[in-house]
């Protein structure tokens, strides 16, 4: 697991090619949450200050169209159907491309920031090649090309021209195999290659839990889909002492455990795979924690009437959050853990009546003296909103990545850096 960062090589005068990420929120030609730009600096800060050239690239939003010789008519919004081919392929690079981030970078890095207009080619050789040591050029879109995703060797190596050194700091694509997350490594293009900060601490604070928790190690899981989630409950139940399951994905275990559901998500192909791993909890000894009571609406609305149920959900009845004794139950669970890694909802948090059980969990989080994982996602977004961010130890950058580190899978953006 342990990878060479960025502080165990030399950069000084190497142009270092930076996959971050740049994936940030743009309304009418604004930036809406820079979090993700501020979360690279350090990295880039880092390598410029010892003098490294750095060649920064991203991905912004689905540029799909532009990569397609023809438009599929079929994915575009009834809104945009007599555009043209062009007209729309103009559009998608106005709203995806990352000129936005180069200048709010150059605004931030005292102006030493060049905006490439390209990923490859004339236009990005010019200004990677007029890059000088200690300063920055920002590539355009990868997703501009759909070789970037296909991993394309030929585009792998164009890209790695660019690569002395190759730097991953881009946790959210980390599970993904793409010419920029892993690609230019793989192929064999370039050598050196290291992670940043961000996935430096992702790797140290969750492959650190994983390998070696402070105990009791409790995981707290939720979420809408059992089946999501199913390789992260197998492997954990390798690993916690104590297993918590609320949110929407509980209900299929109150089936394999006999109770009724009556309207709740329920998926009944996985209720089977739901008692194999009550009886595998059982066998390994671990503290499965199911909801003991529910509140309980009778339409999928905020304001639907709504009632809290102990056991059985009733005919007509959805499971919509945890209820009173459950939010105690969960809450001790945590007042002596170590270790704790929460992903997922407890409950439909979105509307503001049922977002109880996710708030009580998220507060006792932040109240207990122990290292406290959120995976991204719902629950990062929940922990923030609520002001607990500063109280939590890790915060993940990468909801899809950071479930797949929990899973015990390889990330090949990870993979690829050299070890210690
Ligand atoms: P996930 O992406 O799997 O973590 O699921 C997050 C989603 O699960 C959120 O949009 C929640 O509204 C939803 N969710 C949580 N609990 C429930 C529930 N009891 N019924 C329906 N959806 C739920």
């Amino acid at each position: 697991m342990a990878k060479k960062t960025i502080e165990d090589i030399n950069v000084f005068g190497k142009r270092c090619l930076v996959r971050v990420d740049f994936n940030v929120p743009v309304k009418g030609g604004v930036i809406t949450d820079e979090t993700r730009i501020q979360g690279a600096l350090p990295t880039i800060k880092y390598l410029m200050n010892q003098g490294a050239k750095v060649i920064l690239c991203s991905h912004l939003g689905r540029p799909f169209n532009i990569c397609n010789e023809v438009i599929d008519r079929k994915k575009i919004k009834p809104a945009d159907a007599d555009k043209t081919d062009d007209q729309l392929r103009e559009e998608t690079i106005k709203k995806c491309s990352l000129k936005i981030v180069a200048d709010r970078l150059n605004e931030l890095l005292d102006g030493k920031v060049t905006w490439a207009d390209d990923v490859i080619g004339e236009k990005a050789e010019a200004a990677v090649n007029a890059c000088k040591n200690g300063e920055c050029v920002l590539l355009e879109n990868l997703r501009f090309y759909k070789e970037e995703t296909k991993n394309d060797k030929g585009f792998c190596e164009k890209l790695a021209r660019f690569a002395d050194v190759y730097v991953n700091d881009a946790f959210g694509t980390a599970h993904r195999a793409h010419a920029s997350t892993a690609g230019v490594v793989q192929y064999g293009f370039v050598k050196d290659a290291v992670c940043g900060y961000l996935i430096q601490k992702e790797l140290e604070v969750i492959g650190g839990a994983l390998e070696n928790p402070a105990r009791p190690f409790v995981a707290m899981l939720g979420g809408a889909k059992v089946s999501d989630k199913i390789g992260v409950i197998n492997n954990l139940l390798e690993k916690v002492d104590t297993l918590i399951v609320g949110g929407g994905m509980a209900y299929t275990f109150f089936a394999a455990q006999g109770k009724t559901v009556g309207d709740s998500l329920c998926e009944v192909d996985k209720i089977d795979l739901a008692k194999e791993l009550i009886a595998k909890a059982k066998d390994k000894g671990v503290n499965f924690l199911l909801p003991v009571d529910t509140v309980v609406s009778n339409a999928f609305d905020n304001n639907a009437d709504s009632k809290v149920v102990e056991g059985n959900i009733p005919e007509g009845w959805m499971g919509m959050d945890i209820g009173p004794k459950t939010r105690d139950l969960f809450t001790n669970a945590l007042k002596d853990a170590k270790t704790v890694i929460w992903n997922g909802p407890m409950g439909v948090f979105e509307m503001p009546n049922f977002a109880v059980g996710t708030k009580t969990v998220a507060a006792a989080l932040a109240d207990i003296d122990a290292i406290t994982i959120i995976g991204g996602g719902d629950s990062a977004a929940a922990v923030t909103q609520l002001g607990y961010a500063a109280k939590m130890t890790h915060i993940s950058t990468g909801g899809g990545a950071s479930l797949e580190l929990m899973e015990g899978l390889v990330l090949p953006g990870c993979d690829c850096l050299n070890d210690k």
